[in-house]
C-alpha cells in the first residue's frame, strides 16, 4: 500500500533530528528579515528555478500516471500544470529547505504543519475543475501554497488557517508574491466562511475524521469539494464530494493519503 501513499507530512522522515522549536525561531527570523518589494507574477516567474520547477512538472506528471487506476485521472489538467509551473514553492518553505523546493514531496513549514507534495496539490486542484470565475475555499492555509496555485486560476481564493503563526506568516507571504485575490482568515475551518458562501469549489488540506455538514452547505450547486477523510496519524482517504445542480451530494474515493489532522474544537 505505501507505493501509493501520497504522503503529505513525512517532515520526521527527513528531520528528526530538529525540532520544530528550532524552525519556528528561524523561520520567524527569516520573516522578520524578508524583503517586501512586490515584482509581477509574470517577472517572478522567470527568475531562476525553471529548470526545477519543470523537473517537478515531470515527476508530477508521473505519479499522475501511476495513480491514474486508482484515481481515475490520467493527466492533470494543463492550465493546472501551468498554474503550478508559475508559483515559486521555494517561497513558501523555510529558507534553509529552499533547496528541496522542487522535489516531489512535503516539507515542513514550522508548528509541526508541512506543505502538501506537489503532486498532491495538482491532484485536488485538478479534481475541483477550476474556472476562472470560480470562488474557492481552502480549509489548512497552511504556507499559502495551495492558495497561491488557486488564485492562479481562480476570481477570488478565501483560505482559513487555525494556526495563528501561519496566518499571520501567510496574510504577508501572498500579496507579497502578488497575490492579491487571496483573503485569509484565522479562525477553525471546520465551520468554513459564512459571510462569503455560497463557493464553487472547497478544498481541505488536513485530515477530517468526517466530512464537516457546514462545508458541503457551502458548496454552491455543481461545486465540488475534496478532502482526505480519515483517522489522524493515519492513512485517510481523499474524498470527492460533488454536489448536482439540485442539490444531491455524491461522494468518490480518490486515493489513499497522508495529511496532517484537521484540528479544533468541533
Ligand atoms: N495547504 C497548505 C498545507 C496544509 S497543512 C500549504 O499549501 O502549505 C494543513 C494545515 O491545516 C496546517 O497549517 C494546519 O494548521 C491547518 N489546520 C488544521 N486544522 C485546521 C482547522 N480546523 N481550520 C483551519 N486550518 C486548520
Amino acid at each position: 500500500m505505501t507505493g501509493n501513499i501520497a504522503n503529505t507530512s513525512a517532515s520526521r522522515f527527513y528531520f528528526g533530528t530538529r525540532s520544530h522549536g528550532q524552525f519556528t525561531r528561524r523561520r520567524f527570523l527569516a520573516v522578520a528579515s524578508a524583503a517586501s518589494v512586490a515584482l509581477p507574477k509574470s517577472v517572478q516567474a522567470v527568475a531562476g528555478h525553471t529548470g526545477m520547477r519543470r523537473a517537478m512538472l515531470a515527476n508530477i506528471a508521473g505519479m499522475t500516471a501511476r495513480t491514474a487506476a486508482s484515481t481515475g485521472v490520467v493527466e492533470i489538467d494543463p492550465k493546472v500544470m501551468d498554474a503550478i509551473g508559475r508559483v515559486l514553492r521555494h517561497e513558501f518553505v523555510p529558507p534553509e529547505l529552499s533547496g528541496y523546493a522542487y522535489e516531489n514531496r512535503p516539507l515542513p513549514i514550522g508548528y509541526g504543519q508541512t506543505i502538501s507534495q506537489p503532486y498532491i496539490v495538482a491532484l485536488m486542484t485538478h479534481l475541483i475543475a477550476p474556472e476562472t470565475h470560480h470562488r474557492v475555499l481552502e480549509v489548512g492555509t497552511g504556507s499559502g501554497y495551495q492558495a497561491a496555485v488557486l488564485a492562479e486560476l481562480v476570481d477570488r481564493v478565501h483560505t482559513i488557517e487555525i494556526v495563528p503563526g501561519l496566518a499571520l506568516e501567510a496574510t504577508e507571504r501572498l500579496p507579497r508574491l502578488g497575490y492579491e485575490n487571496v483573503e485569509v482568515r484565522l479562525d477553525d475551518g471546520y465551520f468554513g466562511w459564512p459571510a462569503a458562501e455560497p463557493f464553487n469549489a472547497i478544498v481541505v488540506t488536513a485530515a477530517a475524521s468526517h466530512v464537516p455538514p457546514p462545508l458541503v452547505a457551502q458548496l454552491a450547486p455543481s461545486g465540488a469539494l475534496v478532502i482526505p477523510v480519515g483517522q489522524p496519524f493515519s492513512v485517510q482517504m481523499l474524498l470527492l464530494i460533488r454536489k448536482r445542480a439540485d442539490g444531491q451530494v455524491s461522494v468518490r474515493q480518490i486515493l489513499p493519503v497522508r495529511f496532517v489532522p484537521l484540528t479544533g474544537g468541533h
